[in-house]
């Protein structure tokens, strides 16, 4: 269940490999994830498959992390690698990471390697590696996920999260020290968070913190996604919503394949450019591959082939 107040059971764990690919359509990629489960339960979250049930509530920290990371990046010493993104199936920066510090050991070891990076949270924790990516601003971004600036929304919906407001003073402090950063409006929820006054006021917020650089997309559903999207609806009195689902969504209840749901176009459209029409008009980029291309040292494939590593869901 994502809703819980209670705290979950944080343990440690050895890993036998710790950077792998992951796929999004044709676009490949490499990410670390220092842990497995997280903090932050999200509703909608894309990383609670059936093989992890206990992911909001049992969080590993892979606590031999950075050593296996440096084995493994020895192994490709004096080749080129794609920029690693940390992390893909959970919060690199999720508050267990203020007792381990395994994000930080990895970061220094990218470092130590020359291996540019971007990471995605929703923390503000990250604020306490500022330093780590000052001096390596080059070669880094940071993306911040954000789904609502609403703050009774966020404890439903993101209930382990920081409000907004403290991501957004995170994020002031990133922009002044001259970090590369993004937001990513994503998942925009269905009748939940797609109204056009609170994708303006994220984006507000954004333009007032500088951002050069928003990024977003509809949520994707799943069958196991879909059971914790409907229970929101119903908790904000949205009930009337459900069919609604059912149709841009294109489904029955209950969806028994676990293949991911995509919205049908004509509302993706009418989503999308309701953002791009608030971000075009502050003179703010949409996504974030310019600065994936700034971070980017390679333009050929990894050495690593595919075989090599397991391929895991992008977040
Ligand atoms: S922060 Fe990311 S990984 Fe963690 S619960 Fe939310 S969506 Fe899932």
């Amino acid at each position: 269940m994502w809703y819980s107040n209670k705290a979950p059971i944080i343990e440690r764990k050895y890993s036998k490999s710790i950077i792998h690919h992951f796929k999004i359509g044709s676009h490949l990629g490499l990410t670390i994830n220092p842990y497995q489960g997280c903090q932050h339960r999200c509703g909608y979250c894309y990383a609670t498959y059936k093989w992890s049930p206990n992911f909001y509530d049992k969080i590993y920290g892979k606590i031999n992390a950075a050593e296996i990371l440096e084995s493994e990046l020895n192994k490709w010493k004096n080749t080129s690698m794609l920029p690693v993104m940390i992390s893909s199936a959970t919060d690199a920066y999720q508050s267990a990471e203020a007792k381990f510090g395994i994000t930080k050991k990895c970061i220094q070891v990218l470092q130590q390697y020359h291996i540019p990076f971007y990471i995605f949270t929703k923390s503000s924790l990250i604020e306490r590696d500022l330093d780590l990516f000052s001096k390596y601003s080059d070669d880094c971004f940071i993306v911040w996920s954000i789904t609502t600036v609403d703050e009774k929304l966020r404890r439903i919906i993101e209930p382990g999260t920081p409000p907004a407001s403290r991501i957004f003073e995170t994020i002031n402090k990133f922009v002044e020290s001259g970090i590369k950063c993004c937001v990513n409006i994503d998942p925009i929820i269905p009748f939940i968070t797609d109204g056009e006054q609170q994708i303006r006021n994220i984006v507000n917020k954004c333009q007032q913190s500088g951002l050069g650089n928003i990024s977003g997309s509809v949520l994707r559903l799943r069958y196991d996604i879909w059971p914790r999207i409907r229970e929101v609806l119903e908790l904000i009195d949205l009930s009337w919503a459900i069919k609604e689902y059912e149709q841009i969504y294109g489904f029955q209840e209950p969806i028994l394949h676990e293949n991911n749901l995509t919205v049908d176009e004509r509302y993706a459209d009418k989503v999308m450019s309701s953002l791009k029409y608030e971000i075009f008009n502050r003179n703010i980029e949409f996504g974030f591959e310019k600065l994936m291309e700034q971070i980017s040292r390679m333009k050929q494939e990894c050495p690593v082939s595919l075989q090599q590593c397991r391929i895991s869901e992008f977040l």
